[in-house]
């Protein structure tokens, strides 16, 4: 099977900050930090590494366990009323991508995400997109590991579960996501709809201006479909 790893922030969608205000307001609440995010950059990044990141930035030491667990119980809560008031956009082409290769038997479609599997489903869920990744769906999360390349083998080893890949396409809008990919041996594609332009995503293999231009690149590929010979 040929298994897709679609980043979600800026890759599938918009979330318009509802994830990072809600770290500057539990980030207030439990620390008395404020404006904690000023500064950093959360593109490509997983959620612990952000939150050690702010620790370190504003508290000159990392999280603790303890933490990173309080953090996370109000994250969710936060996270979700965020994005029933401020709205998720599906970015333009990707239903159109998912809807195309989703029809394909020999695709497998998953996520690769800095997420948090519960924010990853939150964010998913607030735009329809859930419905390309139901059940138990193939995904790396930031609750796998903070390291973004352990979250993106953490996916491929749960698909290697389920049978042979014949490639792995790893899908995303940043530098973190090419790196990743990299340490996995799989295939990059990069889109500009994110945090990082085309000129820092050059190191990709293949650089899409939206996911409009994806089936008709997997179709040649792997000679599939419509588009393909
Ligand atoms: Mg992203």
């Amino acid at each position: 099977m040929i298994l897709y790893l679609f980043d979600i922030d800026g890759t599938l969608l918009h979330a318009h900050g509802a994830g990072r205000e809600a770290f500057d307001a539990i980030l207030l609440a439990q620390h008395g930090l404020t404006g904690a995010s000023e500064g950093i950059r959360y593109g490509g990044k997983t959620d612990p590494a952000i939150i050690d990141e702010i620790f370190a930035a504003r508290m000159g030491r990392a999280a603790t366990a303890a933490e990173h667990a309080a953090f996370l119980a109000a994250y969710l809560p936060a996270l979700r009323a965020n994005l029933e008031t401020g709205g998720v956009d599906v970015i333009e082409g990707v239903g159109f991508a998912l809807a195309w290769l989703g029809t394909r038997p020999d695709v497998v479609l998953g996520v690769a995400t800095g997420n948090v599997r519960a924010g990853a489903t939150a964010k998913l869920a607030a735009c329809g997109l859930d419905a390309w990744f139901k059940g138990d769906y193939i995904g790396g999360y930031g609750c796998d590991s903070r390291v973004r390349s352990e979250l993106v083998g953490a996916a491929i080893a749960r698909a290697r579960e389920r049978g042979a890949l014949r490639e792995v396409v790893v899908v995303g809008d940043t530098i973190h996501d090419i790196s990743a990919a990299r340490a996995n041996g799989a295939t990059i594609i990069a889109v500009t709809t994110g945090s990082d332009d085309a000129a820092a995503l050059a190191s990709a293999d293949f650089v899409f201006p939206s996911l409009r231009e994806l089936p008709a690149w997997h179709a040649a590929r792997f000679g599939d479909g419509p588009y393909g010979p």
